[in-house]
């Protein structure tokens, strides 16, 4: 547009100057080429006049016909005018005195006036066009219309004037002048200020918060319909003149700050309600730094604080318990002790012993059930300056001040076992681990890794509920990290190998072996399996290591089998290996493998391995015997073994683990215990093995008792295949 505009003034120069020239000159060339130029200047301008006028009101113009038509007309104007010379029908100029100064005037003749008919119509089109968007557009916008239009019709009525007064002189050029002037203005610099309040209050009246515009005086000049329903003033009523009392009034505990800047998020009595408010009061200025007036606006965010309080507290909190979260829990931890330079604590890591039994046994919901009972026992008994929360699954955790944690209190608090009545009676044993952390600078993670490394210590104790962590409890972890990563390369490397330990029948005779294992480590030395094997239990790389063993038993037995020499071998099956592999299928591959009898691989699993996941375990057992394997029910007696077990479980061979006995003081009682299982047995058809035998008296005693087959010290250790081969004479 500015471009347009620069035309616009470049075409009103020509008609001003051409009648400066023929006032100002005496001299008739110069007042001729005056002449010339104001009557083409003024046909120029016109036509530069109706295409501005076109594209200040947005009407096509500009490729339309409309314009080749204007512009021919002119162009025949002009021909006809620049003909004048040589035709004389246009104009002459006659020297006149005008105040006593000599000039030329213009005479019109016909083509004069044929030129003033064109030049008018021309600009009249121009006018028509501002006339018609002055009465179209919306009133916000008249003023840049009208004025134009007023500008207009009156230079069109001062040059009619001009025409018709005779007068010497064209002063109308003044109101050309005028016209450009206004067009400059109109179209670089005016912004219509009423559309821009419109268009604010617009803003202001989607803010989402009651907005009042205060003047200087603290008179509220304008106010949004949330702030209207703040005061209660109707939409259409009048502003009453104490709004900032009214406001005031609504707001309890505000206190009317409209002359200074004020901001603040906080809880506000609001009617008869708390409501959570976003209140800003801010001053603004004039160019020289005067206050002139205030804005305030007011927010409700009391559902959107509501929300965030319930997102923060989910981002933070456990659904099931309500506790805090690990990672909240950690954050918490880390700045109570980032705080409290000076106060000793305790990381104690808590987890519900075999909760993934409780779990299978009963149902979910019990096992919710459980958890929540431990997070109400935290609640309840933890200190102020303890914090706790949940970690994951069964698995608690809290930091509390030195003096707050006693382990021996809790040990006793653990053993009277408060849990066991609040859940069905059922009695939930906890075990926590405790690390004092003597090292601040370590993860909250690596404390509770320790903590939890020190309930690995008692997993299996039944008595002891609480342990404290100590770095020894670091270097084992560390061997073991370190065993498990030789594993695979220890077996490639015949490390691993399997011992032999008979089991001889009354009559003395060698009927078969249990293998068992032993690692003969380069570093270490010679391992026994009661160092890796509860490793490898925990990190599930026993089922390598069994499956490893069954392996090494198959070829044996076909070595056996093509030596012609019959005896049985007997295999350890761990729990574990039945979470990890396919018990069932690998036995049998390796039997097919090595095309050996069934019959010949005795497999030993203990009761607890029937512990969980019953109906399954049973189902795996009666396949192996289908089979045709024998089954062994290892160290009956040792655990939570149950005569009932019995008569439910598929066995062959009833291992009993004569160890138990020497724990007991009362001899007698044992040893009826002993004859109880045995005859038992008998009974049921089972036949036993009686595995710890040391000495003479207690094959003795076990011969009598009807025991046919043992296994023990007392007959030999385990001991290498050759060893046991050349001893029992096999080769
Ligand atoms: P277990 O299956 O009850 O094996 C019998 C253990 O008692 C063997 O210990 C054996 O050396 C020991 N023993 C035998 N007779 C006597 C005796 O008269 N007195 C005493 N005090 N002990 C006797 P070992 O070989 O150290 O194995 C310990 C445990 O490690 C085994 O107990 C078994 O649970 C496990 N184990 C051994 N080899 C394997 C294996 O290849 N796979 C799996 N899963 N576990 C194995
Ligand atoms: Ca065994
Ligand atoms: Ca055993």
């Amino acid at each position: 547009m500015a471009n347009d505009v620069a035309l616009l003034l470049i075409a009103l120069l020509p008609p001003i100057v051409g009648n400066l020239i023929l006032i100002s000159t005496d001299q008739w060339l110069l007042s001729q080429i005056g002449c010339y130029l104001y009557y083409v200047g003024i046909d120029w301008s016109v036509i530069v006049v109706l295409r501005f006028s076109c594209l200040y009101c947005s009407v096509p113009y500009i490729g339309t016909k409309w314009r080749i038509i204007a512009n021919a007309i002119i162009a025949i104007d002009i021909v006809q005018l620049l003909l004048n010379p040589l035709t004389g029908h246009a104009f002459t100029t006659v020297q006149t005195l005008v105040d006593g100064a000599a000039y030329y005037a213009l005479v019109p003749l016909t083509g004069q006036v044929v030129h003033r008919i064109i030049a008018y119509g021309i600009f009249f089109v121009a006018l028509g066009i501002v006339a018609y968007k002055t009465f179209t557009a919306s009133r916000l916008y008249i003023e840049r219309y009208l004025v134009l239009l007023l500008c207009m019709l009156v230079c069109c009525i001062w040059e009619t004037y001009y025409i018709f007064s005779g007068a010497p002189i064209d002063r109308s050029m003044i109101s050309f002048g005028v016209y450009g002037l206004l067009v400059y203005y109109l179209v670089l610099y005016y912004r219509p200020m009423r559309l821009l309040d419109r268009m604010l209050a617009r803003i202001v009246e989607d803010m989402n918060a009651a907005v009042f515009f205060f003047d200087v005086n603290v008179k509220c000049i304008y106010c949004n319909s949330y702030a209207r329903d703040l005061i209660g003033v109707e939409e259409d009523e009048e502003l009453p003149d104490d709004v900032g009392d009214l406001i005031g009034r609504s707001i309890g505990g505000w206190g009317g700050r409209f002359t200074e800047d004020w901001k603040k998020r906080a809880k506000f009595a609001y009617g008869n309600k708390e409501r959570y408010l976003d209140i800003s009061s801010q001053q603004v200025y004039d160019d020289r730094k005067r206050r002139v007036g205030a804005c305030l606006s007011v927010r409700d965010i009391t559902v959107e604080q509501e929300k965030l309080a319930h997102e923060n507290y989910m981002a933070t909190h456990d659904t099931l318990t309500g506790l805090y979260n690990q990672h909240h829990l950690y954050e918490r931890i880390r700045e109570v002790l980032d705080k409290n330079n000076d106060v000793d604590y305790k990381v104690v890591g808590i987890d519900i012993k075999d909760f993934k039994i409780v779990n299978d046994i009963f149902d979910k919901e019990f096992g919710d059930q459980v958890l929540r009972v431990v997070a109400d026992e935290l609640r309840e008994h933890c200190l102020p300056g303890t914090v706790y929360g949940r970690l994951t699954g069964d698995k608690f955790g809290l930091l509390a001040p030195v003096e707050d944690f006693s382990e021996e209190e809790m040990e006793i608090l653990l053993t009277e076992q408060p849990y066991g009545e609040r859940v069905a009676n059922y009695p939930i044993v906890v075990h926590m681990g405790v690390y004092e952390v003597t090292d601040r600078d370590i993860d909250v993670s690596v404390m509770f890794d320790r903590a939890f490394m020190a309930i690995t210590s008692i997993k299996n104790d039944l008595n002891t509920h609480v342990a404290t962590y100590d770095e020894g409890m670091r270097q084992d972890l560390i061997w073991n990290q370190k065993i498990s990563q030789q594993l695979d390369r220890a077996m490639a490397a015949g490390q691993i190998k399997p011992y032999l330990q008979p089991m001889v029948n009354v009559a003395g005779k060698v009927e078969g072996a249990e293998v068992l294992v032993r690692w003969i480590h380069p570093d270490e030395g010679f391992l026994s399996p009661a160092r890796f094997i509860p490793v490898f239990e925990n990190n599930g790389m026993i089922a390598q290591l069994d499956s490893f063993m069954w392996e090494c038993a198959c070829q044996i037995l076909r070595d056996w089998k093509d030596r012609g020499i019959d005896m049985f071998l007997s295999v350890n099956i761990s729990p574990k290996d039945f979470y990890f592999i396919d018990v069932n299928g690998t036995i049998r591959r390796l039997v097919n493998k090595y095309g050996i009898d069934p019959g010949k691989l005795r497999l030993e699993i203990t009761e607890t391995a029937m512990m969980t996941d019953i109906e399954n375990r049973l189902r795996i057992i009666e396949g192996l015997r289908e089979d045709g394997f024998l089954v062994e029910m290892d160290d009956f007696g040792s655990g939570y073994s149950s005569l009932n077990m019995l008569k439910d479980i598929p066995v062959d061979v009833l291992k009993i683990d004569m160890m138990f006995l020497y724990k007991t003081k009362d001899q007698s009682k044992a040893e009826t215990i002993l004859q109880t299982i045995i005859n038992l047995s008998g009974q049921l058809g089972i036949p036993s093995i009686t595995e710890g035998v040391e000495t003479a008296d207690q094959l003795d005693m076990l011969v009598n008792m009807g025991c046919r087959l043992f296994q023990g010290y007392y007959f030999a250790k385990p001991m290498p295949i050759d060893e046991f081969e050349a001893r029992y004479r096999v080769a």
